[in-house]
């Protein structure tokens, strides 16, 4: 079973994904990790975001796998576990510009393609039921509105004892939103055959709930 859950920033793929992967003992692949991770090494090395060349380059030295420990999925960049270092506000704006390079992507998309083709999976990110996974047995589009979304980040950065500007938050996913429906390869988008569900006025069993239903009657039970 391949499940793929896309959509914007902030609207519960992760939580949900997670949860859904959990109960029914499939494995959890979070693609955004990945454009992170890649995106970290660019900082690192001090390569902008609209350096083609130099990202391009990157990404034969940038080495990027998947290893599970305890049940989670970790991301490991050239031997360094940098899951711990990836959830920053300048790692997020980084990997939503980076993730534009069609090169960024092959890299990242014949990884997850080969996850899924090992095992059961619940992907998330934003192009998995439209590019990474176009036959999965289901597809879900989890979104949200804005402001519940700016709030929900808001709420996790504060609840971690971080400073948080909700005005700010909101206007940067504004910006990841606009940036990542818009670019040329891949963008955001709702796949033809994929269920809408809109959490903004839900929780998080609620959202489970739905979700289980629909992967239910796709596996006929
Ligand atoms: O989902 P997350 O916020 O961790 O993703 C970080 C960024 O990586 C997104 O803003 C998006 O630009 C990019 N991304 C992508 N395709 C995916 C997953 C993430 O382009 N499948």
């Amino acid at each position: 079973m391949q499940v793929a859950i896309d959509g914007p920033a902030g609207a519960g793929k992760s939580t949900i994904a997670k949860r859904i992967a959990s109960e029914r003992g499939y494995i959890y692949v979070d693609t955004g990790a990945m454009y992170r991770a890649m995106a970290l090494y660019l900082i690192r090395r001090g390569i902008e975001a609209d350096d083609t060349a130099g990202i391009e380059a990157a990404c034969e030295d940038a080495d990027i796998s998947i290893r599970y420990i305890n049940g989670e999925q970790n991301v490991i960049l050239n031997g360094e576990n940098v899951s711990g270092l990836i959830r920053t506000q300048e790692v997020s704006n980084m990997a939503s510009a980076s993730s534009v390079n069609g090169k960024v992507r092959e890299k990242l998309v014949d990884l997850q393609r080969k996850l899924a083709s090992e095992t059961d999976v619940v992907m998330d990110g934003r192009d998995i039921g439209t590019v990474v996974l176009p036959d999965a047995g289901v597809k879900i589009y989890l979104t949200a509105s804005v402001n519940v979304r700016a709030k929900r980040r808001y709420d996790e950065l504060t609840a971690r004892g971080e400073s948080a500007d909700l005005a700010v938050i909101e206007a940067e996913i504004k910006e990841r939103d606009e940036r990542d429906m818009t670019r040329k390869i891949s963008p955001l988008k709702k796949a033809d055959d994929a269920v809408t569900v809109d959490t903004s006025d839900m929780n998080i069993e609620e959202v489970v709930k739905v979700i289980d239903e629909i992967i239910n009657e796709a596996a006929g039970k």
